[in-house]
Protein backbone atom coordinates (compact mmCIF):
# COMPACT_ATOMS: atom_id res chain seq x y z
CA UNK A 1 0.00 0.00 0.00
CA UNK A 2 0.91 3.83 -0.62
CA UNK A 3 3.67 4.70 2.58
CA UNK A 4 1.10 7.43 3.29
CA UNK A 5 -2.01 6.66 3.01
CA UNK A 6 -3.97 4.98 5.75
CA UNK A 7 -7.28 2.62 4.75
CA UNK A 8 -9.41 5.22 4.91
CA UNK A 9 -7.86 8.14 2.83
CA UNK A 10 -7.41 5.25 -0.06
CA UNK A 11 -10.97 4.79 -0.34
CA UNK A 12 -11.63 8.31 -0.34
CA UNK A 13 -8.69 9.07 -3.07
CA UNK A 14 -10.57 6.07 -5.33
CA UNK A 15 -13.73 7.13 -4.59
CA UNK A 16 -12.78 10.96 -5.74
CA UNK A 17 -11.25 9.98 -8.41
CA UNK A 18 -14.18 7.94 -9.32
CA UNK A 19 -16.54 10.55 -9.24
CA UNK A 20 -14.09 13.15 -11.21
CA UNK A 21 -14.28 10.27 -14.53
CA UNK A 22 -17.92 11.05 -14.33
CA UNK A 23 -19.63 8.34 -12.29
CA UNK A 24 -22.34 9.62 -10.56
CA UNK A 25 -22.28 7.44 -7.47
CA UNK A 26 -19.46 4.86 -6.39
CA UNK A 27 -19.56 2.37 -3.39
CA UNK A 28 -17.03 -0.07 -1.59
CA UNK A 29 -18.31 -3.83 -0.79
CA UNK A 30 -16.40 -6.12 1.02
CA UNK A 31 -15.99 -9.96 -0.81
CA UNK A 32 -18.97 -12.17 1.12
CA UNK A 33 -21.79 -14.40 1.00
CA UNK A 34 -25.35 -12.66 1.28
CA UNK A 35 -29.15 -14.08 1.28
CA UNK A 36 -29.91 -11.98 -2.54
CA UNK A 37 -26.45 -14.43 -3.89
CA UNK A 38 -28.23 -17.54 -2.30
CA UNK A 39 -31.82 -16.30 -3.62
CA UNK A 40 -29.95 -15.92 -7.21
CA UNK A 41 -29.09 -19.78 -7.44
CA UNK A 42 -32.80 -20.41 -6.86
CA UNK A 43 -33.79 -18.15 -9.24
CA UNK A 44 -31.86 -20.10 -11.76
CA UNK A 45 -33.01 -22.87 -10.10
CA UNK A 46 -37.12 -21.83 -10.58
CA UNK A 47 -36.17 -21.68 -14.47
CA UNK A 48 -36.81 -18.10 -13.86
CA UNK A 49 -33.76 -17.08 -16.71
CA UNK A 50 -35.61 -18.58 -19.37
CA UNK A 51 -33.40 -19.26 -22.17
CA UNK A 52 -30.28 -17.21 -20.47
CA UNK A 53 -28.03 -19.81 -20.56
CA UNK A 54 -25.41 -18.10 -20.25
CA UNK A 55 -26.18 -17.11 -17.10
CA UNK A 56 -26.23 -20.62 -15.57
CA UNK A 57 -22.72 -21.35 -17.49
CA UNK A 58 -21.21 -18.14 -15.64
CA UNK A 59 -22.87 -19.23 -12.58
CA UNK A 60 -19.97 -19.58 -10.43
CA UNK A 61 -17.89 -16.87 -11.91
CA UNK A 62 -20.73 -14.65 -11.23
CA UNK A 63 -21.33 -16.08 -7.31
CA UNK A 64 -17.86 -15.58 -6.68
CA UNK A 65 -15.75 -12.63 -7.28
CA UNK A 66 -12.60 -14.92 -6.37
CA UNK A 67 -13.46 -16.76 -9.70
CA UNK A 68 -12.37 -13.23 -11.45
CA UNK A 69 -9.80 -12.34 -9.65
CA UNK A 70 -8.40 -14.77 -6.75
CA UNK A 71 -6.83 -12.26 -4.32
CA UNK A 72 -9.53 -10.00 -4.71
CA UNK A 73 -10.67 -8.26 -0.97
CA UNK A 74 -12.58 -5.30 -2.20
CA UNK A 75 -15.48 -4.53 -4.43
CA UNK A 76 -15.25 -1.22 -5.49
CA UNK A 77 -18.75 -0.17 -7.29
CA UNK A 78 -19.32 2.60 -9.98
CA UNK A 79 -22.91 3.97 -11.24
CA UNK A 80 -22.98 6.18 -14.46
CA UNK A 81 -26.32 7.87 -14.98
CA UNK A 82 -28.36 7.12 -18.32
CA UNK A 83 -31.10 9.48 -18.03
CA UNK A 84 -31.76 12.16 -20.47
CA UNK A 85 -34.11 14.73 -21.35
CA UNK A 86 -36.66 12.53 -23.14
CA UNK A 87 -40.23 11.41 -22.34
CA UNK A 88 -40.81 8.35 -20.57
CA UNK A 89 -42.66 5.29 -22.94
CA UNK A 90 -45.57 6.04 -20.84
CA UNK A 91 -46.08 9.41 -22.03
CA UNK A 92 -45.77 8.12 -25.81
CA UNK A 93 -48.25 6.14 -26.50
CA UNK A 94 -48.21 6.29 -30.23
CA UNK A 95 -48.94 2.74 -31.52
CA UNK A 96 -47.73 3.40 -34.58
CA UNK A 97 -44.30 4.47 -33.39
CA UNK A 98 -41.66 1.47 -31.47
CA UNK A 99 -40.08 1.90 -28.21
CA UNK A 100 -36.50 1.69 -27.58
CA UNK A 101 -35.27 0.51 -23.56
CA UNK A 102 -34.11 4.39 -22.59
CA UNK A 103 -30.50 2.45 -21.56
CA UNK A 104 -29.95 1.86 -25.50
CA UNK A 105 -30.51 5.48 -26.86
CA UNK A 106 -26.81 6.09 -27.13
CA UNK A 107 -23.35 4.43 -27.27
CA UNK A 108 -23.21 0.75 -26.00
CA UNK A 109 -22.41 1.31 -22.32
CA UNK A 110 -20.10 -1.55 -21.36
CA UNK A 111 -17.99 -0.15 -23.42
CA UNK A 112 -18.60 3.50 -21.94
CA UNK A 113 -18.19 2.01 -18.18
CA UNK A 114 -15.12 0.16 -19.58
CA UNK A 115 -13.39 2.89 -20.10
CA UNK A 116 -13.92 4.65 -16.87
CA UNK A 117 -13.16 1.99 -14.70
CA UNK A 118 -9.80 0.80 -16.46
CA UNK A 119 -8.53 4.49 -16.02
CA UNK A 120 -10.05 4.65 -12.32
CA UNK A 121 -7.69 0.98 -12.40
CA UNK A 122 -4.85 3.08 -13.18
CA UNK A 123 -5.23 5.57 -10.80
CA UNK A 124 -5.22 2.71 -8.76
CA UNK A 125 -2.07 1.35 -9.63
CA UNK A 126 -0.31 4.94 -9.30
CA UNK A 127 -1.44 4.87 -5.53
CA UNK A 128 -0.63 1.13 -5.17
CA UNK A 129 1.53 -0.19 -7.86
CA UNK A 130 1.76 -3.75 -6.09
CA UNK A 131 -2.30 -4.22 -5.93
CA UNK A 132 -3.98 -6.74 -8.60
CA UNK A 133 -7.21 -5.21 -9.99
CA UNK A 134 -9.51 -6.56 -12.72
CA UNK A 135 -12.39 -3.79 -13.81
CA UNK A 136 -15.84 -6.30 -14.88
CA UNK A 137 -18.41 -4.76 -16.55
CA UNK A 138 -21.40 -7.10 -16.43
CA UNK A 139 -23.56 -8.18 -19.31
CA UNK A 140 -25.97 -9.99 -17.44
CA UNK A 141 -28.86 -8.91 -15.20
CA UNK A 142 -28.36 -10.36 -11.40
CA UNK A 143 -24.81 -10.13 -9.50
CA UNK A 144 -23.80 -6.89 -9.87
CA UNK A 145 -26.91 -5.34 -8.52
CA UNK A 146 -26.01 -7.95 -5.41
CA UNK A 147 -22.42 -6.20 -5.14
CA UNK A 148 -23.78 -2.61 -6.08
CA UNK A 149 -26.56 -3.27 -3.06
CA UNK A 150 -23.55 -4.04 -0.38
CA UNK A 151 -21.42 -0.92 -1.94
CA UNK A 152 -24.60 1.18 -0.79
CA UNK A 153 -26.07 2.01 -4.43
CA UNK A 154 -29.44 1.36 -3.72
CA UNK A 155 -32.15 -1.33 -2.82
CA UNK A 156 -33.34 -3.33 -4.82
CA UNK A 157 -37.06 -2.65 -5.75
CA UNK A 158 -39.62 -4.72 -6.13
CA UNK A 159 -39.38 -4.33 -10.08
CA UNK A 160 -35.74 -5.93 -9.17
CA UNK A 161 -34.08 -2.83 -10.52
CA UNK A 162 -31.47 -1.12 -8.00
CA UNK A 163 -32.67 1.95 -6.55
CA UNK A 164 -31.13 4.96 -5.41
CA UNK A 165 -32.38 8.00 -3.59
CA UNK A 166 -31.25 10.44 -6.10
CA UNK A 167 -31.17 8.94 -9.40
CA UNK A 168 -33.83 6.33 -9.44
CA UNK A 169 -33.16 3.53 -11.48
CA UNK A 170 -31.76 5.22 -14.36
CA UNK A 171 -27.90 4.18 -14.17
CA UNK A 172 -25.61 1.40 -15.29
CA UNK A 173 -22.77 -0.65 -13.21
CA UNK A 174 -19.46 -1.51 -13.33
CA UNK A 175 -17.14 -2.71 -10.72
CA UNK A 176 -13.41 -2.59 -10.21
CA UNK A 177 -12.24 -5.85 -8.50
CA UNK A 178 -9.22 -5.19 -6.24
CA UNK A 179 -6.87 -6.88 -3.94
CA UNK A 180 -6.69 -4.61 -1.12
CA UNK A 181 -8.92 -4.15 1.98
CA UNK A 182 -10.48 -0.93 1.84
CA UNK A 183 -13.39 0.84 3.79
CA UNK A 184 -16.60 -0.46 3.40
CA UNK A 185 -20.05 1.28 2.68
CA UNK A 186 -23.27 -0.33 4.12
CA UNK A 187 -26.35 -1.25 2.68
CA UNK A 188 -28.73 1.28 1.75
CA UNK A 189 -32.43 0.34 3.39
CA UNK A 190 -35.80 -0.93 1.24
CA UNK A 191 -37.82 2.68 0.64
CA UNK A 192 -40.63 0.85 -1.69
CA UNK A 193 -42.89 0.96 1.50
CA UNK A 194 -46.23 0.00 0.58
CA UNK A 195 -45.61 1.02 -3.26
CA UNK A 196 -46.37 -1.76 -5.87
CA UNK A 197 -46.82 0.67 -8.81
CA UNK A 198 -44.19 -1.30 -11.31
CA UNK A 199 -46.11 -4.95 -10.17
CA UNK A 200 -49.51 -3.09 -11.26
CA UNK A 201 -48.26 -1.98 -14.51
CA UNK A 202 -46.32 -4.74 -15.74
CA UNK A 203 -48.71 -5.70 -19.70
CA UNK A 204 -47.29 -9.40 -18.92
CA UNK A 205 -47.34 -9.91 -15.15
CA UNK A 206 -44.05 -10.60 -14.85
CA UNK A 207 -43.55 -10.67 -11.51
CA UNK A 208 -45.24 -13.64 -9.57
CA UNK A 209 -43.93 -11.77 -6.78
CA UNK A 210 -43.01 -8.88 -5.70
CA UNK A 211 -39.05 -8.38 -5.67
CA UNK A 212 -39.17 -11.60 -8.12
CA UNK A 213 -38.93 -11.56 -12.23
CA UNK A 214 -40.26 -14.35 -14.36
CA UNK A 215 -37.88 -13.22 -17.13
CA UNK A 216 -39.90 -15.85 -19.36
CA UNK A 217 -42.21 -13.10 -19.31
CA UNK A 218 -41.14 -9.99 -19.86
CA UNK A 219 -40.71 -7.79 -22.51
CA UNK A 220 -37.11 -7.09 -21.97
CA UNK A 221 -36.47 -10.89 -22.49
CA UNK A 222 -38.69 -11.13 -25.09
CA UNK A 223 -37.22 -8.91 -27.14
CA UNK A 224 -33.68 -9.03 -26.77
CA UNK A 225 -32.92 -12.49 -24.98
CA UNK A 226 -35.04 -14.59 -26.97
CA UNK A 227 -33.26 -15.71 -29.98
CA UNK A 228 -36.13 -17.80 -31.42
CA UNK A 229 -40.19 -16.97 -31.74
CA UNK A 230 -42.25 -15.00 -29.51
CA UNK A 231 -44.82 -16.87 -27.26
CA UNK A 232 -47.77 -16.52 -29.13
CA UNK A 233 -49.99 -15.36 -25.80
CA UNK A 234 -47.73 -13.33 -24.88
CA UNK A 235 -48.21 -11.23 -28.28
CA UNK A 236 -50.52 -9.32 -27.88
CA UNK A 237 -49.61 -8.03 -24.26
CA UNK A 238 -46.32 -6.40 -25.57
CA UNK A 239 -47.63 -3.29 -27.20
CA UNK A 240 -44.95 -1.06 -29.39
CA UNK A 241 -41.94 -2.65 -27.53
CA UNK A 242 -38.89 -3.14 -30.01
CA UNK A 243 -36.57 -2.90 -28.32
CA UNK A 244 -36.75 -3.65 -24.26
CA UNK A 245 -39.37 -2.29 -21.62
CA UNK A 246 -38.76 0.52 -19.50
CA UNK A 247 -42.56 0.45 -18.20
CA UNK A 248 -42.17 -0.76 -14.72
CA UNK A 249 -39.67 2.01 -13.97
CA UNK A 250 -41.21 4.79 -15.84
CA UNK A 251 -44.03 4.48 -13.37
CA UNK A 252 -41.96 3.90 -10.41
CA UNK A 253 -42.01 7.02 -7.97
CA UNK A 254 -38.40 7.21 -7.40
CA UNK A 255 -38.10 8.18 -11.34
CA UNK A 256 -39.78 11.24 -10.91
CA UNK A 257 -37.17 13.42 -10.06
CA UNK A 258 -34.70 13.80 -13.44
CA UNK A 259 -31.33 14.29 -12.91
CA UNK A 260 -29.77 13.89 -16.65
CA UNK A 261 -26.46 12.32 -17.50
CA UNK A 262 -23.48 14.46 -18.46
CA UNK A 263 -21.91 11.94 -20.46
CA UNK A 264 -22.01 12.71 -24.22
CA UNK A 265 -21.93 9.43 -25.52
CA UNK A 266 -25.31 8.63 -23.97
CA UNK A 267 -26.91 11.09 -25.50
CA UNK A 268 -29.73 9.68 -27.60
CA UNK A 269 -28.69 9.51 -31.45
CA UNK A 270 -31.53 10.96 -33.36
CA UNK A 271 -34.91 9.18 -33.91
CA UNK A 272 -33.37 6.62 -31.60
CA UNK A 273 -35.89 6.31 -28.75
CA UNK A 274 -39.65 6.14 -30.63
CA UNK A 275 -38.78 4.83 -34.69
CA UNK A 276 -41.90 4.86 -36.72
CA UNK A 277 -42.43 1.38 -36.85
CA UNK A 278 -42.46 1.63 -41.02
CA UNK A 279 -39.49 2.66 -40.81
CA UNK A 280 -37.74 0.00 -38.78
CA UNK A 281 -40.22 -2.62 -41.25
CA UNK A 282 -38.17 -1.20 -44.32
CA UNK A 283 -34.65 -1.56 -42.65
CA UNK A 284 -32.26 -3.90 -45.04
CA UNK A 285 -29.46 -5.66 -43.46
CA UNK A 286 -27.15 -2.85 -44.24
CA UNK A 287 -29.29 -0.28 -43.27
CA UNK A 288 -29.80 -1.94 -39.72
CA UNK A 289 -25.50 -2.06 -39.70
CA UNK A 290 -25.38 1.39 -40.00
CA UNK A 291 -28.59 2.74 -38.33
CA UNK A 292 -27.32 0.82 -34.83
CA UNK A 293 -23.45 0.15 -35.14
CA UNK A 294 -21.88 0.78 -31.52
CA UNK A 295 -25.72 0.65 -29.69
CA UNK A 296 -26.72 -2.18 -27.75
CA UNK A 297 -29.08 -2.75 -30.64
CA UNK A 298 -26.76 -4.68 -32.62
CA UNK A 299 -27.21 -7.78 -30.20
CA UNK A 300 -30.87 -8.33 -31.48
CA UNK A 301 -29.68 -8.28 -34.88
CA UNK A 302 -31.88 -7.56 -37.69
CA UNK A 303 -34.04 -10.02 -37.30
CA UNK A 304 -34.59 -10.24 -34.08
CA UNK A 305 -35.59 -6.44 -34.21
CA UNK A 306 -38.17 -7.30 -37.15
CA UNK A 307 -39.53 -9.96 -35.75
CA UNK A 308 -40.13 -7.48 -32.47
CA UNK A 309 -41.16 -4.90 -35.32
CA UNK A 310 -43.89 -7.33 -37.00
CA UNK A 311 -45.09 -7.65 -33.49
CA UNK A 312 -45.99 -4.33 -32.79
CA UNK A 313 -47.51 -3.68 -36.03
CA UNK A 314 -49.60 -6.30 -35.14
CA UNK A 315 -50.45 -4.59 -31.76
CA UNK A 316 -51.52 -1.42 -33.46
CA UNK A 317 -54.49 -2.16 -34.97
CA UNK A 318 -53.19 -0.29 -37.90
CA UNK A 319 -54.17 -1.49 -41.28
CA UNK A 320 -51.67 0.67 -43.22
CA UNK A 321 -49.28 -1.57 -41.96
CA UNK A 322 -50.86 -4.45 -44.09
CA UNK A 323 -48.66 -4.09 -47.02
CA UNK A 324 -45.84 -3.96 -45.54
CA UNK A 325 -46.01 -7.10 -43.28
CA UNK A 326 -47.21 -8.63 -46.71
CA UNK A 327 -43.48 -7.64 -48.24
CA UNK A 328 -41.93 -9.25 -44.66
CA UNK A 329 -44.11 -12.20 -45.13
CA UNK A 330 -41.75 -12.78 -47.65
CA UNK A 331 -38.57 -11.87 -45.57
CA UNK A 332 -35.48 -14.23 -46.29
CA UNK A 333 -35.64 -15.11 -42.62
CA UNK A 334 -38.06 -17.59 -41.46
CA UNK A 335 -38.15 -16.03 -37.98
CA UNK A 336 -39.33 -12.79 -39.41
CA UNK A 337 -41.95 -14.22 -41.75
CA UNK A 338 -43.62 -16.51 -39.16
CA UNK A 339 -44.19 -13.34 -36.92
CA UNK A 340 -45.19 -10.94 -40.37
CA UNK A 341 -48.00 -13.68 -40.58
CA UNK A 342 -49.21 -13.55 -37.26
CA UNK A 343 -49.58 -9.85 -37.56
CA UNK A 344 -51.26 -9.80 -40.72
CA UNK A 345 -53.95 -12.31 -39.44
CA UNK A 346 -54.09 -9.87 -36.52
CA UNK A 347 -54.67 -6.95 -38.27
CA UNK A 348 -57.09 -8.82 -41.01
CA UNK A 349 -59.38 -10.22 -38.42
CA UNK A 350 -59.18 -6.93 -36.68
CA UNK A 351 -60.47 -4.69 -40.16
CA UNK A 352 -62.81 -7.68 -40.88
CA UNK A 353 -64.47 -7.36 -37.42
CA UNK A 354 -64.48 -3.41 -37.46
S1 LIG B 1 -39.63 -4.50 -18.13
FE1 LIG B 1 -41.79 -4.36 -18.80
S2 LIG B 1 -42.45 -6.47 -19.11
FE2 LIG B 1 -40.53 -6.54 -17.91
S3 LIG B 1 -41.20 -6.60 -15.81
FE3 LIG B 1 -40.92 -4.44 -16.30
S4 LIG B 1 -42.95 -3.72 -17.00
FE4 LIG B 1 -42.96 -5.96 -17.02
S1 LIG C 1 -42.69 1.36 -8.32
FE1 LIG C 1 -42.88 1.37 -6.11
S2 LIG C 1 -42.70 -0.79 -5.50
FE2 LIG C 1 -41.94 -0.61 -7.60
S3 LIG C 1 -39.74 -0.33 -7.38
FE3 LIG C 1 -40.64 1.72 -7.49
S4 LIG C 1 -40.99 2.27 -5.32
FE4 LIG C 1 -40.65 0.08 -5.38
Amino acid sequence: MHATLSRRELTERLKAHALALGFDLVGVAPVQESPELAFFERWLEAGYAGEMHYLQRSRARRLDPRQVLPEVQSIVVCGLNYDTDAPYSTEQPDPCRGWIARYAWGKDYHQVVLDKLQQLEAFLHQLVPTARSKPYVDTGPVVERVHAKYAGLGWFGKNTCLLNTRLGSWFFLGELLVSIPLEYDRPTPDHCGTCRRCLDACPTQAFPAPYVLDARRCISYLTIELKGAIPEALRPLMGNHVFGCDICQDVCPWNRKRRFTREPELQPRPAQHHPPLAELAQLTPEAFRQRFRGTALERAKRRGLLRNVCVAMGNSGNPDFIPLLERLSADEDALVREHAAWALARLRQQASVG
